[in-house]
């Protein structure tokens, strides 16, 4: 190491590529990346919550300069921006391997939210963050893919608990300067603008681009100087306003993405249409076959072969449907531009083509224009060929032609950095020789292989000593986390309902997390129907159980909100008070907080309507343990040593009978297994098999339940055309 000072090409070179960094969202996966926006301002990564673009903004020029002459810096920025610039330059991927594609031909990925990191808050819930995680798992195989979504400029809501304890929503308005993203430039550099009919007029919009890794997601925009104020808000916030927002949000995601891909010059292979919002794309597919000449019946068949479809939900609201009055005025002019009578595009959303009156589906529209379509689980996958069994006639349920890939997670993305370090540790020390040809700088490749994971089941390769002061480092790092949280929410009521945040939850006890949307067939409150029982279960001062829970409601789900409103007020003024908690503001740091620092994940869904969920599958790489209904991917993953299971593989027709079961499975699963065996302390006090348990979880669950192997299985199965 020498400590010569860079010159001022190297500095001027280290400054351009610390922008560059900063506006590709392969930083907020790599640790080192991280750590240096961290370094170069400790203060701005808590305060602008880890925005590397805001922080750049925020040091001057000249301090930058400055700092870069720190040798030491110098030398991480160097290492960082070698390793990104391999990454973006790599040609050897498991795409170019398997799956070569044609240049300019990628798969275009349409879908309704993006969840990719905290600073960029478009996704409602767990749609979204599959969304992207399934971007950045393509980035990383290598396939040719865009993504297609929309910029609504005040996102999605901030939520805050008032003094009723009732949840508000608030908007902050998102800065495309400070965000990970760059507009869409003509060839004479100003903002490409397209146009796409909706109603009556012709509206403009413009885009973003968001860099994640390899990979390119774009996001509409309509606030442009030129269009009308009620247009100009249209992409205002996620899923916002009303049924006729709604459908318009949904013009312009499914035609006017299509349309900016034209602009861009794309010819996708594939349409992939991530649940029913963007099912519009298939119109203008077909409206594009029909203006260069096809008959109707061609340019549907054309279509068809170039859409595939995933449904998410057996959910009876999450199936957007229009009325007719609705759909003819929203595409009064789009429709002007067809050669065919509009009832026949009305016959593409009914389950039954005759009828006049039936609201069209978009979810219809969608199998109705695919060439396949599939399911989030195996479950899942049954559930919705009985409910779409109806678009197919003389087929059994069985031959109904909805397949499944079950859901995953971007393994990387979303480890905690403290778990990061503990395993690149493991990958380039001792633990390099025993997992086999893994080396040091291969570590992201090896962190997805059954191989690396199958090795945590030795203890020779880690000790339960090792693992059981990780769980421990975690739990304390949430316990910090939340009283932190807490001082601040409760700082902001005026009243003085008084806690000692110190005493607020326990570094020993059991803790038991639960965060997710509020919708209310995940029964959040379920556990508390057993309120005595879990009172008691806090109480003992051996072997205390603890919980911190978080969500955010749908903004006109009021009893979604009553449920939040239960338990903050268990939390404030039962006798769980100090062993429960509620963290307000739920979102990719908060669950990347819980996931890794809670002991047990608990999930409690009114079987069959998980359709996958992923929550669970973070907690994996943590040693945090599945405590779940065997729904959704549970059911796949849970096999009786790698976690819990409340009930059985089956459920009740009756919704107040199935409440019911479940409440008293979940207790007695909890006091016969969870909680004996986590506090069966051998004489070192490590509880061994609750640690064989975190070992078999890792080794069962974290390479299969990943987006790596479901966007390879999207690859084979789906995304491959002949
Ligand atoms: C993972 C995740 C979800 C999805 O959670 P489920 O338990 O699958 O519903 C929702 N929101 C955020 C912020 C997440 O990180």
């Amino acid at each position: 190491m020498t400590n010569k000072p860079l010159s001022s090409e190297e500095i001027t070179e280290l400054t351009v590529g610390l922008n560059r960094l900063a506006r590709n969202l392969w930083w907020t996966w790599d640790q080192g990346a991280q750590e240096i926006f961290q370094e170069l301002s400790p203060r701005g990564w808590q305060n602008l919550y880890h925005n590397a673009v805001a922080i750049l903004h925020e040091l001057s020029d000249y301090e930058l300069r400055v700092r870069l002459q720190d040798p030491g810096l110098a030398a991480k920025v160097r290492t960082v921006l070698r390793a990104f610039d391999a990454y973006m330059q790599e040609k050897d991927t498991w795409s170019s391997r398997n799956h070569p594609q044609k240049k300019g031909h990628p798969i275009a990925y349409f879908s309704a939210e993006f969840g990719f990191h905290e600073t960029l808050p478009i996704a409602a819930g767990g749609l979204g963050m599959l969304a992207g995680d399934h971007t950045k798992s393509a980035s990383d195989l290598g396939l040719g893919f865009v993504g297609i979504s929309l910029f609504y400029r005040e996102g999605y809501f901030q939520q805050a608990i008032d003094a009723n304890n009732w949840q508000t929503e608030y908007y902050t308005q998102l800065n495309p300067k400070n965000l990970p993203m760059e507009p869409v430039l003509n060839a004479r550099g100003e903002p490409l603008v397209c146009s796409v009919e909706i109603g009556v007029t012709q509206v403009t919009f413009q885009a973003w681009r968001v860099n994640v890794g390899r990979v390119s997601v774009y996001l509409l925009d309509m606030n442009r100087p030129e269009n009308e104020q009620h247009f100009r808000d249209l992409t205002l916030r996620v899923y916002g306003g009303d049924s006729t927002t709604r459908i318009m949000q949904e013009v312009l995601l499914g035609i006017g993405g299509v349309r900016l891909l034209r602009q861009l010059g794309l010819q996708p292979c594939v349409f992939h249409m991530n649940e029913g919002h963007a099912a519009f794309l298939t119109l203008e597919l077909v409206r594009e076959k029909l203006a260069s000449g096809k008959s109707y019946q061609d340019a549907l068949n054309a279509t068809r072969q170039e859409c595939i479809f995933t449904t998410h939900t057996p959910v009876e609201a999450g199936h957007d449907r229009f009325s007719p009055e609705l759909m003819e005025y929203a595409m009064h002019r789009f429709r002007s531009q067809l050669p065919i009578p509009f009832t026949e595009l009305m016959k593409l959303g009914r389950v039954n083509p005759a009828s006049e009156t039936e609201p069209f589906c978009m979810t219809v529209l969608a199998l109705k224009l695919s060439r396949a379509a599939n399911a989030v689980s195996e479950l899942h996958g049954q559930v919705s060929r009985q409910m779409w069994q109806c678009l197919y006639p003389g087929k059994t349920v069985e031959q109904v032609p909805i397949g499944h890939i079950t859901n995953g997670i971007h393994l990387q993305g979303w480890m905690k950095g403290t778990v990061r370090r503990f395993w690149h540790a493991r990958l380039s020390g001792e633990g390099a020789r025993h997992a086999g040809r893994i080396s040091g700088s291969d570590w992201e490749k090896a962190i997805n292989t059954p191989e690396f994971w199958a090795s945590v089941e030795d203890p020779a390769f880690i000790s339960d000593e090792e693992l059981w002061a990780l769980r421990y480092r975690l739990r304390r790092e949430l316990i910090e986390f939340a009283r932190r949280r807490l001082l601040i929410q409760r700082q902001r009521l005026t009243q003085g309902d008084f806690i000692a945040f110190d005493a607020l939850l326990d570094p020993d006890a059991l803790t038991i997390g639960f965060a997710r949307r509020f919708a209310t067939y995940k029964r959040a409150p379920l556990i508390f129907q057993q309120m005595e029982n879990i009172v008691r279960l806090t109480r003992e001062k051996a072997r205390p159980v603890q919980f911190v829970f978080a969500g955010k409601a749908h903004p006109r789900d009021d009893e979604g909100k009553r449920f939040i409103q239960h338990i903050i007020h268990l939390s404030k003024y039962s006798d769980l008070q100090g062993h429960l908690v509620f963290l307000e503001n739920y979102d990719v740091h908060v669950a990347r907080q819980m996931v890794s620092g809670c002991d047990v994940w608990l999930n409690t869904p009114r079987r069959p309507l998980e359709a996958s969920g992923t929550s669970g599958m973070k907690a994996g790489c943590h040693g945090c343990l599945n405590f779940s209904i065997l729904d959704g991917w549970w059911r796949e993953g849970y096999d009786g040593t790698n976690g819990f299971a409340i009930g059985e593989d089956s459920h009740s027709e009756s919704i107040d009978e199935q409440d019911r079961i479940d409440s008293a499975n979940l207790f007695k699963t909890l006091t016969e297994q969870v909680v004996p065996l986590f506090f069966m302390r051998d004489a070192d006090g490590i509880p061994r098999q609750w640690i064989h348990r975190i070992r078999r979880a890792m080794s069962t669950l974290v390479p299969q339940f990943t987006t790596d192997r479901m966007v390879r299985e999207y690859a084979e199965k789906y995304y491959h055309t002949k």
